[in-house]
């Protein structure tokens, strides 16, 4: 739709809110991802100062100062946050995967300038590495090896790791925490591995690098994962986690400015202006990153701690809670607010479906690596006070999950594998889709099913009909 004439404020608004009514709701302090909620009092100033930078451009720092002065400081705070010193430089971007995009980007052509030698460069990562990084190998033209974690603690496994580094490699990373497990791996070694074989070591602290050092201050061990591990070259840090700033807001930090030099992007040779980008996008509004600073600088050190302290008591809950439902178990220790649980007794995607139909949102991790499907769950402020409620419907929803049946579609499904229609994959399952309910872009409310297939699938297949079905969502159809 384009309005011939132009529509009133309130039939845009009307019409606004409509779209809406199917989306994830956020303020019921249900949802276990995607959002970081800081109450209103933090967002409402959020977005004040969101509003006011929202139409200075950040393209260009010599017409904006203000925005340069911002973006410095914000570095400033962090690379202090993250055990660094006076050298450690940086960049504010739009997110964690532009970050990781952007260290990927600087150690590919620092190698390029160091050891021109090698044509066909090599990243190697953990299992539990964020699918950020091959996003990032896969636009920069890197070939990545994944290597197994320890199954029982899912931490990168770091004598693999050091075998499998060859001549080309020029990269290697670690989190703290990973995403889907939210545990550190043994970044001080595996710096050091990386270090004594001239690869770069970059630290994914998207999730951890803001909220670590306040669990530090809290006494609780954690391991090192910052620039005070001497390898570690870069760093990965976003703000819109637990900074609890507005969307479009990580950092890129670089050990020292020799470094980061590989980062930038600079072209003279056009007829326009000269354009000298430090990150992926060109124009881009100042709101963030104004936003981002206010809001760091408004909360301030006390009131992030406080936050550390309830987020820590809320996990600790909801661990025991889990715990406590003897068809449930724990995949991992929890290192910081990330739980990731799973079922040998019950199908978890029922367990998921009924959690839903109850008002939770809460996240599946498919098999790979011999490691079953299991439930994810970021947890946040807004989650504070509901861990009784939610283990009282965990504990219904594992109960009726128990009573249904496996899956006709699954059955259906393979059934086409078995006939050989793995062949022509897209083909053959798009009736099976259909069946599942999942069309004109909708998902189905009950998720199971589709969810069943895509587990058994091999990883490869699955990514093939993702990008089927993806193709379709974003269309005008839709
Ligand atoms: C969220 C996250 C990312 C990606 O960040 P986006 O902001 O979603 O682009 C990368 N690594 C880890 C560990 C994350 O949690």
């Amino acid at each position: 739709m384009f309005s011939e004439k132009g529509l009133s404020r309130e039939d845009i608004l009307k019409k606004l809110c409509e779209v809406k009514k199917d989306d994830l709701d956020w303020k019921s302090g249900k949802a276990f991802g995607y959002i970081f909620d800081p109450g209103e009092e933090i967002l409402g100033f959020a977005k004040e100062i969101n509003n006011m930078f929202l139409s200075e451009n950040a393209l260009d720092f010599t017409v904006y100062p203000s925005l340069l002065s911002l973006e410095n400081d914000l570095v400033s705070i962090m690379g202090k946050h993250l055990g660094g010193n006076d050298d450690v430089v940086g960049n504010f971007t739009s997110g964690g995967t532009e970050s990781i995009i952007l260290a990927v980007k600087t150690a590919r052509d620092y190698y390029r300038n160091k050891k021109p030698e090698i044509t066909e460069p090599e990243m190697i990562l953990p299992t539990t590495a964020h699918a950020a990084f091959h996003k990032a190998a896969h636009y920069l033209g890197i070939k990545t090896v994944s290597v197994s974690v320890d199954p029982e603690t899912f931490k990168a496994d770091v004598p693999a790791m050091e075998k499998a580094i060859n001549s080309n490699t020029i990269f290697m990373a670690g989190s703290a925490p990973s995403y889907t497990q939210g545990v550190i791996d043994p970044i001080s070694e595996l710096s050091r591995t990386a270090e004594e074989n001239d690869v770069w070591f970059h630290t994914d602290a998207c999730m951890g690098g803001f909220l670590l050092p306040f669990f530090k201050e809290l006494g609780k061990k954690i391991d090192m994962f910052d620039f005070s591990c001497p390898g570690v070259n870069s760093i990965s840090v976003d703000l819109h986690k637990y900074a609890y700033t507005p969307k479009g807001a990580s950092l890129i930090l670089h050990r020292n400015s020799a470094q980061r030099r590989f980062q930038l992007f600079a072209f003279a040779d056009w007829l326009g202006y000269t354009m000298i980008n430090p990150t992926i996008q060109s124009t881009k509004s100042g709101g963030p990153l104004a936003a981002a600073w206010a809001v760091l600088n408004h909360v301030g050190k006390e009131k992030y701690l406080e936050f550390a302290r309830i987020q820590l008591e809320t996990v600790e809950k909801i661990k025991q809670g889990i715990e406590s439902i003897p068809e449930l178990h724990m995949m991992a220790r929890p290192e910081m607010t990330l739980i990731s649980f799973g079922s040998d007794k019950v199908n978890i995607f029922h367990i998921i479906d009924e959690m839903n139909l109850k008002g939770w949102y809460i996240q599946p991790s498919l098999s790979f690596d011999n490691i079953p499907a299991t439930i994810h769950l970021s947890v946040t402020l807004s989650n504070a006070g509901r861990e009784d409620e939610f283990i009282c419907d965990l504990e219904q929803s594992v109960e009726k999950a128990k009573k249904l049946l496996p899956g006709k579609l699954l059955s259906m499904f393979n059934l086409v594998m078995d006939q050989g229609g793995a062949e022509d994959l897209s083909e053959n399952l798009s009736p099976i889709f259909e069946l599942a309910g999942i069309k004109d872009g909708r998902m189905p409310q009950r998720m199971a099913p589709v969810n069943e297939v895509l587990d058994a699938m091999p990883a490869g297949f699955r990514k093939e009909l993702l990008l089927e079905v993806a193709n379709t969502f974003f269309s005008s159809q839709s």
